[in-house]
């Protein structure tokens, strides 16, 4: 009989290991053959409360545009992505040019849609699929909604735009470790510094996250013992965000935990319309109405 070692027990667990997590993404076609196609995407065929004739002519076109393009060029390598747990990025031009980004936000290059255009893009979306509708509800309904309701004149100017089009991405940031549900005990600090606020603290899951070029990050205010709110950029120093693995679901969100160390952001970064638990729960009423 031969008796290993417990040393070398660990390393044949460790090369079966490794060979494992090392394997390429599975053919779902080879895999599971009986399973339909993503490419095959199942045609929209039921209005059962004839619901379409609720929408003006310009919802319906909306309707039809973002249902076209996720058809057409999103379902097709849904099931990849998830597979891998992988963003595709090679998309976000085409979810651009669906002008969806900034729903219901008039100027500032928003589409300025009814909340029912814009609410029926985001069904559309998350029709074919739902970690690319919480794609666009952080970036849009989370991130952009609070800077067009709780930021300056000049924050609006200077960020709205580019976010409307997808050509730079935002995320969302108030949940915490140990904060989620009761996310109004927030730990996260923003101290008065000359010239602007030094954050600390951690936050998590926050979708985007990743590969966000801006951060809104929820804080204390140390002074007031208050919630504000901070435009953080992508490359802050002391800012560090980690991907988090091993989903189960909304595979493609690219959840990140975020750490701020002594992250220092300039007074013109924070977002004046937050000062208070309260402030942020607005953003959260009105966002609830596109989920
Ligand atoms: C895919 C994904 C994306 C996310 N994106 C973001 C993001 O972009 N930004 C962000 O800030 N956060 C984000 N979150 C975090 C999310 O908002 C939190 O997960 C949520 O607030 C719940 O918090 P929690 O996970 O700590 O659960 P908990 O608060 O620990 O709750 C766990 C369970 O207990 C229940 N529960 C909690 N308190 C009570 C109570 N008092 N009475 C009865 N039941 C209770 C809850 O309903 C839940 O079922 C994301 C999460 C996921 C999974």
């Amino acid at each position: 009989m031969t008796i290993h070692s417990s040393k070398h027990q660990d390393d044949v667990d460790k090369n079966a290991r490794s060979s494992y997590f090392n394997l390429p993404a599975l053919d779902i076609s080879v895999a599971f053959p009986q399973a339909t196609p993503a490419s095959k995407f199942p045609p929209c065929a039921s209005d059962y409360y004839q619901f379409d004739d609720l929408l003006t002519s310009e919802e319906q076109a909306v309707r039809m545009k973002v249902r076209e393009c996720m058809e057409k060029e999103i379902a097709p390598i849904m099931v990849e992505y998830w597979e891998k747990a992988e963003f595709p990025f090679h998309v976000i031009p085409k979810l651009g040019a669906l002008r969806v980004a900034g729903g219901t936000i008039k100027g500032y290059g928003c589409p300025g849609h009814s909340v029912t255009g814009a609410a029926i893009a985001i069904a559309e979306i998350a029709r074919v699929d739902a970690s690319c509708s919480t794609f666009i509800l952080v970036h849009s309904s989370l991130a952009m909604l609070t800077i067009a309701l709780c930021g300056s004149e000049e924050q609006k100017q200077k960020y709205l735009p580019s976010l409307a089009q997808l050509n730079t991405i935002a995320c969302w940031a108030l949940t915490e470790p140990a904060y989620g549900s009761d996310a109004s005990a927030l730990n996260t600090t923003a101290t008065k510094v000359e010239g602007g606020w030094i954050l600390e603290g951690q936050k998590r899951w926050i979708g985007n996250s990743t590969f966000a070029d801006v951060l809104v990050i929820i804080a204390r205010n140390t002074a007031t013992n208050q919630i504000n709110g901070y435009l953080v950029k992508k490359d802050a120093p002391g800012l560090t965000v980690t991907k988090i693995e091993n989903k189960i679901g909304l595979r493609i969100v690219q959840n990140g935990d975020i750490l701020l160390k002594k992250v220092f952001v300039p007074d013109e970064d924070r977002l004046p319309g937050i000062n208070s638990f309260q402030d942020t729960s607005k953003v959260r009423l009105l966002c609830s109405k596109f989920l």
